[in-house]
Order: structure tokens, then C-alpha cells, then sequence
């Protein structure tokens, strides 16, 4: 029963990764044809601004090159590689790719605390959550509207936030003024297939993913929502201790390989 569970766990966890990798792929390749559609529509404006349309398409396609490329190791049964982490250089690192990603209309704040806690995660892993959140996100807004990211450190008591173990965690706020949820999406946000929108254009895996990330990285991802107002994604990451060494987290991750 022990190895049929972890089967199960198993399967899925790929159906989460591969079903994330193809949400994380139509992102890319939007960001691809954006920037090429803009580009021939400019043919004949002027020459710096056609060149920044197709740079930002070959940036999204560099991108999606970089996933397949995780998508071949992790077929090649490679584990994903958490490493000790300062989460503000990562967003920050970040914002120019969400500018881009979110458009003019939409502004980008971001509030992140000092001295925030290292993480022990897949960086990837954390940059794909946000970008997935911020896409989330844009559409909610319908075009317009304020995206805040924000980080806090908090000590969490047991069963204060979902199933989550008391101690410390750096919690990443991923806050818009968008249209919300209703209490039944709220429900179901989290299930993997899950969508509302249309076909094509959601396959209901993004907050799946984040989900079963935060949880493996031994954390939470938790939604507070108001219809008409706007959504917070919320996800708690164990603070990892040890400075400049890398340690595990996550107990689930041990015997895997370490760089
Ligand atoms: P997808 O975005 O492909 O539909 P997700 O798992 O990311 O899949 O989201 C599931 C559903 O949750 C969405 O279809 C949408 O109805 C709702 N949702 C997700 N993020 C937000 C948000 N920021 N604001 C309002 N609704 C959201």
C-alpha cells in the first residue's frame, strides 16, 4: 500500500510538472508571437523599435528552449535542483520579463521585505510560480489594473495556514485588482484541470502546479479573494537556515542529488 501510494504521488507529480510546462510554454510562445506580430505591424516605423519587438520575441523563445530543455532532464529523470535562495533577487531578476509579459496597462509593484529569509527551492520552479501568478493575474484585470508581489517573513503556529507545520516561513503575496473570485472558483482554484476560461486559453494547471510546489518545497500556497476586487495568492516557503550552505527543506528531497 506504502509503494502504491507513492506511485500514486508519483504520477502525479508529472502530470503536475508536464501539465505546468505546457501553461509555462503557451506563456513563452505568446511573449514570441506578441513580439513578432508587433515587429511586422512596425515594418516601416522606426528601425529601434522593430529591433525591440524582435528582441523580445527571441528572449521568449530562449525561454522556451530553457524549459524543453528542463522538460528533456526531468524525462531523463533528472530531479529538480532546490538550492538555497534569496527570493528578492529572484523577483527582482524578474520584473523586467513581467513588464513585458503584463503590458503597459497593468503597473508592477513589488514590496519586498529586508532581510527576507532564504528558501531552499528549484529556482525555476519559484520563477515559473510567479510568471504563472502574474499571467493569472493579467487576465483578471482585463487590461488594466496594479499587480503587487510582495514578501514578509512569518512565524507560523501549526495548523494557522492549511495543513502547514508550525515555524518559520517567507511568504510570497502575489496581489491583483482584478475581478476575483466567486466562492466556487475559490473552492476549486486549486484543482488540477480546473479553468474557466476558454479552451485554448486556460488549462487550468497554473495554480495546480504552484499548489503541489509549495507542498513539495514544504510549504502552503493558500487564495484569499473578493469578487469585484481582487485575488492574493499567498505561498509559504520553509525558511532555510544555514547561510551560504545548502540544506534541505524539504525532508521528502533527501537522498536526492545535491550539487
Ligand atoms: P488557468 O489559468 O489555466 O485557468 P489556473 O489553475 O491557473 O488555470 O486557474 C484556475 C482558475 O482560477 C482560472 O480559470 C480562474 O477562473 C481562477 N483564477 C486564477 N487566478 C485568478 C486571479 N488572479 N483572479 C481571479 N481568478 C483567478
Amino acid at each position: 500500500a506504502e509503494a502504491q501510494l507513492r506511485q500514486v504521488q508519483k504520477m502525479e507529480a508529472v502530470g503536475q510538472l508536464t501539465g505546468g510546462i505546457a501553461h509555462d510554454f503557451n506563456n513563452m510562445l505568446a511573449v514570441v508571437v506578441g513580439g513578432i506580430d508587433l515587429a511586422l505591424r512596425r515594418l516601416n516605423g522606426p528601425r529601434r523599435e522593430v529591433m525591440t519587438h524582435l528582441t523580445n520575441a527571441m528572449e521568449g523563445a530562449t525561454r522556451a528552449a530553457a524549459l524543453t530543455r528542463r522538460l528533456l532532464s526531468f524525462a531523463r529523470s533528472e530531479p529538480l535542483l532546490p538550492e538555497r535562495l534569496e527570493s528578492g533577487e529572484l523577483l527582482t531578476g524578474m520584473t523586467e520579463l513581467l513588464d513585458r509579459t503584463l503590458g503597459e496597462r497593468i503597473t508592477i509593484k513589488t514590496e519586498l521585505a529586508k532581510g527576507a529569509w532564504p528558501v531552499f527551492v528549484d529556482p525555476h520552479q519559484l520563477e515559473n510560480a510567479i510568471l504563472n501568478l502574474a499571467v493569472n493575474a493579467r487576465d483578471a484585470m482585463d487590461g488594466t489594473g496594479t499587480l503587487l508581489i510582495r514578501t514578509r517573513n512569518l512565524k507560523v503556529s501549526a495548523n494557522e495556514v492549511g495543513d502547514i507545520r508550525a515555524g518559520e516561513y517567507l511568504v510570497i503575496d502575489v496581489i491583483d485588482t482584478g475581478c476575483g473570485m466567486t466562492a466556487e472558483v475559490l473552492d476549486r482554484a486549486f484543482e488540477p484541470f480546473f479553468t474557466t476560461k476558454d479552451v485554448g486559453k486556460g488549462t487550468g494547471l497554473g495554480l495546480s502546479q504552484i499548489f503541489g510546489f509549495a507542498h513539495q518545497s514544504g510549504g502552503e500556497a493558500a487564495i484569499e479573494s473578493t469578487l469585484g476586487k481582487g485575488t492574493t495568492v499567498s505561498i509559504y516557503l520553509p525558511r532555510t537556515e544555514v547561510a551560504g550552505r545548502s540544506v534541505r527543506a524539504n525532508p521528502e528531497l533527501q537522498g536526492k542529488s545535491e550539487e
